[in-house]
């Protein structure tokens, strides 16, 4: 066991988070040793927007706060510190564009999470900051003003502690959830860790083999114990096991195994005006085929096929031989088809972390612990989650420049 000089600030953890605060507080003249338990960094920004890295939103930033659940009022002042117009222009000086989707989700124009994490480590290793990578943190102490951070061969002392260790989804990236008994040990209460972001698991999931169909702001609704408790809408993915895609990872937070999520493929009518307009077109049209009819309501064919199929409807079936039962099987199916909801995915297939280190013990105006002086929480360690869009990566990089600025203009 050796141990090492001291340094202004240690900061546990090489995710967005951490290497945005380190070049924020280096830029300001601190000394800086980030700790990071893998080889390399940023193993989970690698993987954001599908290696494409949606890094944050199109618009005022104030109409971000909404997209936090109740956690809005608490990121505010990060958001405001540090908007998405901010972080844009800070990748755009550094030789990278960003581009913004018809739905207002911003990337790189190179769609390529790599040139992200390149110019955040590019930018520590310029301004100077000590990478220290292989040094995964086992405990953390607190005596005389001072950290003492353990890892399994060196002992690292210094005046500030950020903890930036992320949550505990994805376990893979090295995200395990490692800064919460650390936060415990200095006298910090977690709220329970959850999946957030999290796919639905059905019971009997009929479109199993339709994987991969995507569906651009379907409406849906919830229902539990029979009653319809709440409805969205969103893009929704069919996959091997259920229901993904954002429009139901926004809306898992609300979603409880034994649900019924019931889906919409003829967009958002009312029942009355569904019924009336398919009934209209099926005696309308007696001798043509029921499909023909259903595919008029621009849904993909292979789909059409199995909702014909499971409402008992043969497919040669001609409009004037639908029988009573077998039109109301098809209505039900189209308007309100039921997904009994088995489950939502666990820690490892969620985004990101629901729970963390509990909001009333941090400052949101510095991150700073109000418990422990000189000790500060960023990124998704702390309890905040955000929707898809980008909402997850720029509360990473506001946070970590909050505390970066709280900790350089701090007199000490
Ligand atoms: C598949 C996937 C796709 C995503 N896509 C998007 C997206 O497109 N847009 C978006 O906004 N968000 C997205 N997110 C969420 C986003 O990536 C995270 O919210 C963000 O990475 C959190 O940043 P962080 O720095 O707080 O934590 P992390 O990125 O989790 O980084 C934490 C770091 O701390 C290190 N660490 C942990 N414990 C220790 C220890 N004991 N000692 C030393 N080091 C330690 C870890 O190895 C890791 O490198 C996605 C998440 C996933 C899983």
């Amino acid at each position: 066991m050796t141990t090492e000089t001291s340094s202004d600030i240690i900061i546990i953890g090489a995710g967005p988070a951490g290497l945005f605060c380190a070049c924020n507080a280096a830029s300001a003249g601190e000394k800086v040793i980030i700790l990071e338990k893998n080889v390399t960094p940023g193993k989970k920004l690698l993987l954001a927007g599908s290696g494409q890295c949606n890094i944050t939103h199109d618009g005022p930033v104030r109409e971000f706060l909404v997209h936090y659940g109740d956690h809005g009022r608490f990121i505010k002042p990060a958001l405001m510190n540090f908007p998405n117009t901010a972080l844009i222009s800070f990748f755009k000086e550094r030789g990278l564009d960003m581009m913004t989707t018809a739905a207002g989700k911003v990337f790189p124009s190179t769609q390529k999470s790599t040139d992200v994490l390149q110019i955040l480590e590019q930018e520590c290793r310029t301004l100077g900051v000590t990478l220290q990578y292989h040094q995964p943190v086992r405990e953390v102490r607190h005596a005389d003003g001072h950290f003492f951070v353990i890892t399994r061969d060196t002992t690292y002392c210094g005046n500030s502690l950020v903890i930036a260790t992320g949550g505990m989804t994805y376990p893979g990236t090295g995200s395990t959830g490692d800064g919460y008994p650390i936060a415990s040990s200095l006298g910090h209460t977690i709220a329970d860790p959850a999946p957030a972001l999290a796919p639905v698991l059905a019971d009997r999931f009929p479109f199993g083999e339709l994987a991969g169909i995507s569906f651009d702001s379907l409406p849906f609704s919830l229902v539990r114990e029979g009653k319809k408790i709440g409805s969205h809408n969103g893009d929704v993915l069919f996959t091997h096991q259920g229901l993904s895609g954002p429009g139901i990872l926004d809306y898992s937070r609300f979603i409880q195994p034994g649900d019924t999520i019931r889906l919409s493929f003829v967009g958002p009518v009312s029942k009355e005006q569904f019924v009336k307009d398919f009934t209209d077109r099926i005696a309308a049209h007696p001798v043509s085929l029921v499909r023909t009819i259903v595919l008029q309501y621009k849904i993909p064919e292979r789909l059409v096929t199995t909702l014909l199929k499971l409402s008992g409807v043969a497919g040669d079936s001609t409009c004037a031989h639908l029988a009573k039962q077998e039109r109301t099987n098809l209505i039900t199916s189209l308007l309100e088809f039921p997904v009994l909801v088995r489950d939502l995915g666990g820690l490892k297939e969620a985004m990101v972390t629901r729970g963390g280190v509990s909001l009333p013990e941090i400052d949101p105006k510095t991150m700073e612990s109000r418990l422990v002086p000189g000790l500060y929480f960023v990124g998704e360690v702390i309890d905040i989650d955000g929707d898809t869009g980008g909402y997850n990566l720029q509360a990473a990089f506001s946070t970590g420049y909050l505390a970066a600025k709280a900790i350089s203009t701090k007199v000490r």
